[in-house]
C-alpha cells in the first residue's frame, strides 16, 4: 500500500492535502476518507495515493509558498469506502470542472456527491463516570455553588447531566436542543471531563438503516414444504416444519399476535411497524432469544419516495402516438448517433407543442433496450409533474427521479440505487448530470437555455456544458433541446459543432397562437390612467369565459406591490441587507426582501423621515389576481408562484384543477410558463414580460424572448387555436417583435449582431469577478487593489472592464463591486484569472470573497 494520499476536501482552498496511510488501512482513488483537518474532521475524496511525502498543489498556490518541512503530515482517521464513488471518469469530470470554472476541486466533488450528509461531521456527547459521580453528589447534597452565578451555570450543567444519564449518547444538536445549552458550556464540561466528546462516524451517520423483524420460521417452512397457515403449525408446534429451537414451546397470545402478524406480511416487517399492535417490547425480544424472529439491519427503501406517482390524470402513453415525419427524423438522427458509440452533440430545435418529449422518452427507450443508460436534464422537474408521470408510463421501475423535492436522504438512496445498476434511466435537475449510471449512451438537456442549469454558488458549474463535457469523455450523445435555444448553442449549430435537428411544426398541424401587441403608453393616453390589465385583455378573458375556455395570464414578479415609497421624502424602503426594496405581500402581512428573504412588519410610516404618507406602487401577482377576482367576480380563479406553491403537491394541485376544468383561470409568475401542455387553455396574457429589459445585463433581450415565446407557446395545444395578448411598455423592442412572429431566426440574427458588436457570447467568453464584503472598505480596498494588479498585468486581447459597484450594489449583508473580463480565448482568460486568484491570495484577500464566474449568466 502507498504511504501517502492526497485528498480533495470540500474547503475553499484551491488544492489538495497530503495524509500519511496507517498500516492496515486501504483507501482508494475516488473513495472517500475521514481526516483531521485544522480542529475538525472532514471527510474527502482521495485523488491520488503515492509516496511523496509532500503537500501537492494543485493550482493557484505555488509550491514554494509552503514550507514542506514545517507541515506535519497527519494520519488518514478512517477509510470510508472499499469501492470509489466517484469512478475514473467522473472524477475527471470533476477536475476538469475545477479547472473550467477555476473552483476547489473538493468542492466540486461536494457538489458531485448528494451524499451531504455523509460530508458532514457530526458530534455526540455522553456522560462519564466522573459526571455520573457528580450528578449523584449533587443529588445527594443539593449543590455546593459559592455564588448566584455559579449556581446557576451548575443548574444548567446538571441539566445537561440528567439528560444524558439516561442516554448513551446524544447528538450536538439534539443535546442543545433538549437542554438549550451554549456549545461554550458543553466544552467546559468536557474539560471537567463530566462528559465526553466522541464523533459520530460519517459514513454511518448517513446511511439510515431501520431495524426488520424476520420470521426465520416462515421463511424455512417456505423452501421446505407447501404454504400451511403459519399460525396453525405455530400454535400447534409440532405439525409442520418446527421453528428453530428445539423445545417448541407455546407461545403466548402476545407473542402469537407478533408472529401472526410478521406471517400475514409475508414474513418481514419493520419493528417499527410492531410497535403498533400494543404488545409489550419484551415478547419481541423473548422470540429474538428462542430464535423464532431475527432482527437485522436494512437501509430504509426509498424506491417509493422519489418517484411518487404524479397524481395527474393518465393520458394517453406518450410512445403510442403516430410520430410525424419530423419526430421520426429526430428519433433517427438520435439513434444513429447513439449507435455509432461515439461523442456527438444534437440541437432539438422543436417550437412549442411540437412533441420534443415524445422524441426523449423514444430515444431513451431506445437506449434502455440495448441495455445501456441514460440521464434527461430538466430545469424543474417539481414544476413539470406531468413529465414525470410520463417517465414512469414508459420506464417504471427502471427511473430514478432526482428533484429538487427529495431530502438529502432520499437523494443519497437514489444516488446509491443508480450506482448499483437499478436504474438507468435518470431524469432530474442540474445535479443529476452527475448521476453514477454505468455506460452511459445518451444524455439530453431540456429547455437547454434555462438559466436554471447554471449554479449560483460554488462550483458555478452550468449543467449544460457539463453534459456536454461528460458525454465527450464517455463517447456519448448529448442532445439539447429546446423551442427558444440559447444563443451559445444555436451559434454552434450553425458552426456545426452540433447537428441541428427541428420540429418546425406543432404535432397534428395546429397553429401557434396569434399574438396581439398591446402599447401600454397608448393605453395610458387613451384611459388616462396606468391600467394593469388593458381594455383589450379584459375583452379577450371576457370572450374565453363566456365560451367556457381558459385563461393564464403571466405576470413575472410575486408579491402584492413591488415597492413601498414614501410620499414626503420620496425615499423607498430598502431591504436592511440589500439594496433593493422590499416587497409587500398583502395576504401574509408583510414586507419580504426577494433577495436574502428578511421579513419586515408593513410600514405605518416612512423609516427616514416619519411621515405617515406612505403608498405602494405596482403589482405583483398577488394582486394581480385580485385585481382579476374584482373584475371577473364569477371566474375561478387560482394563482402559481412560490408563494402559492410551497411544494410540488400545492403546484399539481393548481394544474390539475385547470387541467379538469375546476379552474377558469391561472395567474402567476414564469412558472406557468414552463412547458405545462394544458389543452383547454386558448388565451395567454402576458403582463410586464418586458420588465426584464430594463435589466443591465446583456442577456436581458435574449431572456425576454425566451420568457414570452415559451408562455405564448401554452396558449392552443388542444383543438381550438390559441391567442396571446402581449402587454408592454416597449413595443418597438425586436425581442417582442420577433416573439410576437415566433420568428426565432430573425431574432437570433438580430442578437448575434449585437453580442458580435459588444464582444459578449459566443464571441467571447467572459467571466464575471465578483468582490464583497461586509465591510464596504474592504470591498473598496480589494477591488481597487486587484483593479490595480489587472492594469499593470499583461493580457492580450483580454477586456477587463471594472472595478465598477455591481448593479445589486449591496446583496445579503456584502458590498459588492466586479470586474467583467470577455476573452476570445478562454484558456488564457482562465489563465488571467488563476493568476489574477493567486495575487488575491498573495495580499490575503479571502477566497470566499473573490468570485469568480465563468461563463456567468447573471451579472447583477
Ligand atoms: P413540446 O415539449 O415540444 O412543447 P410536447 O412534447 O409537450 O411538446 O408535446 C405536445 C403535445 O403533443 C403533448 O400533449 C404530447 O402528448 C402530444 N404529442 C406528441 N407527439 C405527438 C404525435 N406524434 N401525435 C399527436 N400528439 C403528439
Ligand atoms: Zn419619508
Ligand atoms: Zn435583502
Amino acid at each position: 500500500m502507498p504511504l501517502f494520499c492526497d485528498v480533495a476536501l470540500a474547503v475553499p482552498l484551491d488544492m489538495v492535502f497530503t495524509y500519511a496511510i496507517p498500516p492496515g488501512m486501504e483507501p482508494v482513488v475516488g473513495g472517500r476518507v475521514l481526516v483531521p483537518f485544522r480542529q475538525q474532521r472532514l471527510s474527502g475524496i482521495v485523488v491520488e495515493l503515492h509516496d511523496r511525502p509532500r503537500q501537492v498543489v494543485t493550482s493557484q498556490i505555488k509550491a514554494s509558498q509552503i514550507n514542506a518541512s514545517q507541515i506535519k503530515i497527519k494520519n488518514v482517521i478512517e477509510a470510508l469506502d472499499l469501492s470509489p464513488v466517484l469512478d475514473e471518469r467522473l472524477l475527471k469530470l470533476g477536475k476538469w470542472i475545477a479547472d473550467y470554472y477555476l473552483a476547489p476541486v473538493g468542492e466540486v466533488f461536494r457538489t458531485m456527491l448528494p451524499l451531504s450528509a455523509e460530508f458532514k461531521r457530526s458530534v455526540a456527547y455522553r456522560i462519564t463516570d466522573q459526571g455520573r459521580m457528580a450528578l449523584h453528589l449533587a443529588g445527594m447534597s443539593g449543590s455546593p455553588a459559592r455564588s448566584k452565578r455559579t449556581a446557576d451555570e451548575q443548574l444548567v450543567e446538571f441539566r445537561v447531566l440528567d439528560h444524558l444519564a439516561e442516554r448513551e449518547s446524544v447528538r450536538e444538536e439534539r443535546l442543545r436542543g433538549a437542554t438549550r445549552v451554549g456549545r461554550a458550556l458543553l466544552s467546559g464540561m468536557a474539560r471537567k471531563k463530566w462528559i465526553a466528546r466522541e464523533d459520530v462516524s460519517a459514513a454511518r451517520d448517513a446511511a439510515r438503516v431501520v431495524k426488520v423483524a424476520v420470521l426465520l420460521a416462515a421463511e424455512e417452512r417456505a423452501e421446505a414444504s407447501p404454504p400451511l397457515d403459519p399460525s396453525t403449525s405455530l400454535r400447534s408446534g409440532s405439525r409442520g416444519t418446527r421453528p428453530h429451537t428445539s423445545t417448541a414451546k407455546k407461545l403466548n397470545q402476545n407473542q402469537l399476535t407478533l408472529v401472526e402478524t410478521l406471517a400475514a406480511a409475508g414474513g418481514r416487517l419493520p419493528v417499527e411497524a410492531l410497535r403498533g399492535l400494543d404488545v409489550p417490547r419484551t415478547s419481541l425480544g423473548t422470540l429474538v432469544r428462542r430464535g423464532l424472529i431475527e432482527l437485522v439491519d436494512e437501509a430504509q427503501d426509498f424506491t417509493d419516495s422519489g418517484v411518487k406517482l404524479s397524481k395527474l390524470k393518465p393520458r394517453q402513453s406518450p410512445l403510442e402516438f403516430e410520430f410525424s415525419a419530423a419526430q421520426k427524423d429526430a428519433l433517427t438522427k438520435i439513434g444513429e448517433a447513439v449507435a455509432s458509440r461515439k461523442f456527438a452533440g444534437l440541437l432539438l430545435h422543436g417550437i412549442t407543442g411540437s412533441g420534443k418529449t415524445a422524441v426523449y422518452l423514444a430515444c431513451m427507450r431506445q437506449v434502455l433496450d440495448a441495455g445501456r443508460s441514460s440521464i434527461l436534464l430538466v430545469p424543474e422537474i417539481g414544476l413539470t409533474p406531468a413529465v414525470a408521470a410520463d417517465l414512469h408510463q414508459v420506464f417504471g421501475d427502471e427511473v430514478a427521479i432526482l428533484h429538487s423535492g427529495l431530502s438529502a436522504a432520499e437523494r443519497a438512496e437514489q444516488w446509491h440505487r443508480i450506482r448499483r445498476g437499478e436504474a438507468r434511466v435518470v431524469a432530474g435537475t442540474r445535479s443529476a448530470v452527475f448521476a453514477p449510471v454505468g455506460d452511459l449512451a445518451l444524455i439530453i438537456v431540456d429547455e437547454e437555455q434555462d438559466s436554471s442549469y447554471k449554479q449560483e454558488e460554488t462550483p458555478r458549474y452550468h449543467a449544460r456544458d457539463v453534459a456536454v463535457m461528460r458525454a465527450k469523455m464517455a463517447g456519448a450523445v448529448v442532445v439539447l433541446g429546446s423551442a427558444t435555444p440559447s444563443l451559445e448553442s444555436y451559434y454552434n449549430a450553425k458552426k456545426n459543432k452540433y447537428a441541428l435537428v427541428e420540429l418546425p411544426d406543432r404535432v397534428e398541424m395546429r397553429p401557434l397562437p396569434e399574438v396581439e401587441i398591446v402599447d401600454m403608453r397608448q393605453e395610458f393616453q387613451e384611459t388616462g390612467q396606468e391600467q394593469v390589465i388593458s381594455r383589450k385583455l379584459a375583452e379577450e378573458i371576457r370572450e374565453r369565459l363566456a365560451r367556457k375556455e381558459q385563461v393564464m395570464v403571466l405576470l413575472n414578479r410575486r408579491g402584492y406591490s413591488p415597492v413601498v415609497l414614501c410620499r414626503t421624502c420620496g425615499k423607498a424602503l430598502q431591504c436592511k441587507n440589500c439594496a433593493v426594496s422590499m416587497t409587500h405581500h398583502k395576504r401574509e402581512r408583510k414586507m419580504e426582501c426577494h433577495y436574502c428573504g428578511h421579513v419586515e412588519r408593513i410600514p405605518e410610516k416612512c423609516a427616514h423621515c416619519g411621515s405617515e404618507y406612505v403608498y405602494f406602487v405596482g403589482t405583483g401577482s398577488e394582486k394581480l389576481e385580485e385585481l382579476l377576482h374584482g373584475m371577473f367576480p364569477q371566474a375561478r380563479i387560482g394563482r402559481l408562484d412560490r408563494d402559492t406553491v410551497r411544494g410540488r403537491e400545492d403546484f399539481e394541485h393548481a394544474l390539475n384543477a385547470l387541467n379538469e376544468g375546476a379552474l377558469d383561470m391561472l395567474v402567476g409568475t414564469q412558472m406557468i410558463a414552463k412547458g405545462h401542455d394544458i389543452h383547454g387553455v386558448t388565451l395567454v396574457g402576458v403582463i410586464g414580460a418586458d420588465m426584464a429589459l430594463e435589466l443591465p445585463d446583456f442577456r436581458a433581450a435574449e431572456r425576454t424572448f425566451q420568457l414570452l415565446t415559451q408562455v405564448a407557446g401554452r396558449a392552443g395545444r388542444g383543438q381550438t387555436p390559441g391567442k396571446v395578448v402581449l402587454q408592454t411598455y416597449f413595443q418597438d423592442h425586436y425581442a417582442v417583435q420577433f416573439a410576437a412572429r415566433h420568428d426565432f431566426a430573425g431574432f437570433y440574427e438580430k442578437e448575434l449582431q449585437f453580442r458580435a458588436w459588444m464582444h459578449y457570447p459566443p464571441y467571447s467568453a467572459i467571466a464575471n469577478v465578483l468582490i464583497r464584503s461586509e465591510k464596504l472598505d474592504e470591498a473598496l480596498t480589494w477591488s481597487g487593489e486587484l483593479g490595480r494588479w489587472f492594469e499593470k498585468t499583461r493580457h492580450e486581447g483580454i477586456r477587463v472592464l471594472g472595478p465598477a459597484a455591481a448593479p445589486i450594489t449591496r446583496l445579503k449583508r456584502d458590498y459588492r463591486y466586479h470586474f467583467i473580463l470577455k476573452s476570445p480565448s478562454r484558456e488564457k482568460m482562465n489563465a488571467l484569472l488563476r493568476a489574477m486568484l493567486a495575487e488575491a491570495a498573495a495580499r490575503k484577500i479571502p477566497r470566499t470573497q473573490v468570485i469568480v464566474d465563468v461563463d456567468a449568466v447573471w451579472l447583477m
